[in-house]
């Protein structure tokens, strides 16, 4: 089999030399060589954020994005027995929804403002939400939202967000799993208290390493809660992490490649790397204006590197996604209620413009064919 040119949002296509990372030394996690792995990584991400290391750590856990957004929400809101601790999720997709049921299951009350996927939420209703649960007796000490929602590929308003969460005095915790280092944002402005991320995403690194960006008193200050889980117990993290050593035995080899990722990215530039994702996603959309395919947002809402397209007329996903397969590409199907109606196209990860051209190719094929046997 070769190479497939991977058009789904994460894992994505990495560099050679990230390839190469894990097949380096058999390492002990208990050892200095792996602290000094850990510590590097560590800074590396607060570093290329762009955020202050005096104000901001990262915490590294073994596990996909959602067990970092898990970690975060399990752990930053306020566990106390006698209160009803609750948390208001701004959802507008499934990965609002995600958080929403993580909440849940760790027995927080949750205020869940819906919102159609295709549009930004109704930040008026978010307001009204928290007043009437805090009329109703609800503790609420934290909103949640997502910064990059990949159901539809929609940038939802981080900082007007961050607005309400000031003015109501709560912890912002964002799920940025596919939005950190592909789309532009300033967590220091926008107010928030944590974001969640995934090494396999915009980092452009493997599988198997997420982590969290935290501002660092918020999170030493949830260390005096009762944890809800042992091993998503973010304080401890942060505390050993801190102290060179390690809760558990993490993804050894795939913190190495998210070493040598994070050098690239270094290089490279966080600006520069969303400028080149946008160059990717214009391929993509120009050529399905060409094709006549609609987008499925509108322009304002659209991230950098997933684009939501309705699908065309009498046309299921199998039949895109086995024509685009057999040619080398993976796509996407639509997610939630969009899986029959959309599919999607993510352009993240190391992509040659040459090949995505050549999807566009692949798919005008595809319809025309499809349309000429019907
Ligand atoms: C990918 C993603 C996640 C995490 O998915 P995993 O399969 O657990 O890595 C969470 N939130 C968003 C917005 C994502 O895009």
């Amino acid at each position: 089999m070769s190479q497939p040119v991977l058009l789904n949002p994460g894992p994505v296509n990495v560099s050679a030399a990230v390839k190469r990372a894990i097949a380096g030394l058999d390492v002990c996690h208990r050892e200095p060589e792996f602290f000094e792995l850990q510590d590097r990584v560590r800074s590396g991400i607060v570093e290329v954020l762009g955020l202050d290391a005096n104000r901001w750590a990262s915490v590294l856990l073994s596990g996909s994005g959602t067990l970092a957004v898990e970690a975060m929400i399990s752990s930053f809101v306020p566990n106390s027995p006698e209160k009803r601790e609750g948390i208001i999720v701004v959802s507008n997709g499934v990965y609002g929804d995600r958080i929403a049921k993580i909440a849940r299951a760790h027995d927080i009350h949750v205020v869940e403002v819906v919102s159609d996927p295709s549009e930004a939420p109704d930040l008026a209703r978010v307001e009204e939400a928290i007043v009437a649960a805090r009329n109703a007796g609800v503790v609420l000490s934290a909103i949640a939202a997502v910064h990059h929602e990949t159901t539809t590929g929609l940038i939802n308003p981080i900082a007007a967000i961050g607005d309400i969460a000031q003015k109501y005095h709560l912890a912002y915790l964002l799920d940025s799993v596919s939005g950190l280092a592909g789309e532009s944002i300033d967590l220091e402005a926008a107010g928030v208290t944590a974001a969640a991320c995934t090494a396999n995403k915009c980092f452009e690194g493997l599988p198997g390493i997420c982590f969290v960006v935290t501002r660092r008193q918020a999170l030493e200050a949830r260390a005096k809660d009762a944890p809800r889980s042992l091993y998503l117990h973010l304080p401890t993290y942060l505390q050993k992490q801190d102290a060179k050593d390690t809760p558990f035995t993490p993804a050894v080899q795939v913190l190495m490649a998210l070493d040598v990722a994070i050098d690239e990215l270094r290089k490279e530039t966080v600006p520069a790397r969303i400028e080149r994702y946008r160059g990717y996603s214009k391929i993509v959309r120009e050529g399905m204006a060409r094709l006549e395919l609609r987008l499925w947002l509108p322009e304002a809402l659209r991230s950098n590197t997933i684009t939501t397209i309705a699908m065309p007329a009498g046309m299921t996903y199998e039949v895109l996604h086995d024509a685009m397969r057999a040619a080398g590409f993976v796509i996407y199907a639509g997610q939630g209620d969009l899986r029959t109606r959309a599919f999607r196209i993510a352009n993240m990860g190391q992509l040659d413009p040459l090949e995505l051209e050549r999807a566009v190719d692949v798919l005008a094929r595809t319809i025309r064919a499809f349309n000429s046997s019907k």
